[in-house]
């Protein structure tokens, strides 16, 4: 069973003792509500490490509709259970005041690359995100963190702070994890009702499309976004909120194709906002998939 720490002064005893056993420490921070894209990394986690730390924490400082976070959901039991399953040791999971004490007045801004893509649309999400994780990072001070392709720029992101700020810990990418339908598994699935769900795959059928155009030798990337856009006139439902080809690592729009693509989108269903991605990596390999 993982041993549930609520406090930090317990985690780093409890990490004290791991590091003088010379334990190798890995850390999967998540919002719980725990599904197989989860379980990838923690099974990753559990592979390389000898000591395996998952964090669980809704974090409030990345939510910027109130609405999103009250509807978030809280499995806890159930995470218990996955984390169980996965062999994790450590289950982290502060409350609000045990992670933000007093008022935070401190942050990790990454003005750049937040201006892109989600970061468009979300203000103040991925300054909360990089905040948190940095103070996950003190915390438990892992040898390795796991994130998921899936949030592709908060990848981006986090690993541009380990390099600008100098922490150190190595940030293990994992492949998205989707359904059989292609669907990319979120959290956030859990709120789609039986006809939302049913069209949900139409994103990563377009993102599909951009990669078949891109392997058939289109170059041009208005044309690209037409036709892959073009996946979404069946569904009035589905609104999307961004659909791009950007660069993989500054995430700015590219103009032409030269190397490497990551295409990035986001869509609305209701009042559920999903997001997906894929890299075309230049020689026709599709990356993030399974
Ligand atoms: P979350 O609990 O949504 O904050 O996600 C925690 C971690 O799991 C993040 O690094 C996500 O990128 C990763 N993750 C979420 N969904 C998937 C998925 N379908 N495949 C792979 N990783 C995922």
């Amino acid at each position: 069973m993982a041993e549930v720490i609520r406090d930090s002064a317990a985690l780093r005893q409890r990490l004290g003792e791991a590091r003088r056993l010379g334990h190798s420490i890995g850390l999967v921070p998540t919002m719980g509500a725990l599904h197989l894209g989860h379980v990838a990394l923690l099974e990753a986690a559990r592979r390389e490490n000898d000591t395996v730390v998952a964090s669980i924490f809704v974090n409030p400082l990345q939510f910027d509709r109130r609405d999103d976070l009250d509807a978030y959901p809280r499995t806890w039991e159930a995470d218990l259970k996955v984390s169980q399953e996965c062999g994790v040791d450590l289950m982290f999971a502060p409350s609000e005041r045990e992670l933000y004490p007093s008022p935070q007045l401190t942050f990790v801004e990454s003005p750049v690359l937040s201006e892109h893509l989600c970061g468009r649309f979300r203000p103040g999400h991925f300054r909360g995100v990089a905040t948190v994780v940095l103070k996950l990072f003190n915390l438990v001070q892992p040898d390795r963190a796991y994130f998921g392709e899936k949030d592709a720029q908060q990848l981006v992101i986090i690993r541009r702070m380990v390099v600008d700020l100098n922490v150190p810990v190595e940030v293990a990418p994992i492949a998205t994890v989707r359904e059989s339908d292609g669907l990319a598994i979120s959290s956030r699935n859990k709120l789609l009702t039986t006809e939302q769900r049913s069209i949900a795959p139409v994103l990563s059928c377009a993102l599909r499309k951009a990669i078949e155009l891109l392997n058939d030798g289109e170059r041009s990337v208005v044309a690209i976004r037409e036709k892959s856009l073009a996946q979404f006139a069946r569904y009035p439902e589905a609104r999307v909120e961004y659909f791009e080809l950007v660069d993989p690592n500054l995430l700015a729009p590219i103009e032409s194709i030269s190397g490497a693509v990551l295409i990035a989108g986001a869509m609305w269903l209701g009042s559920v906002r999903l997001i997906d991605n894929m890299i075309w990596t230049g020689t026709g390999a599709v990356r993030p998939s399974s």
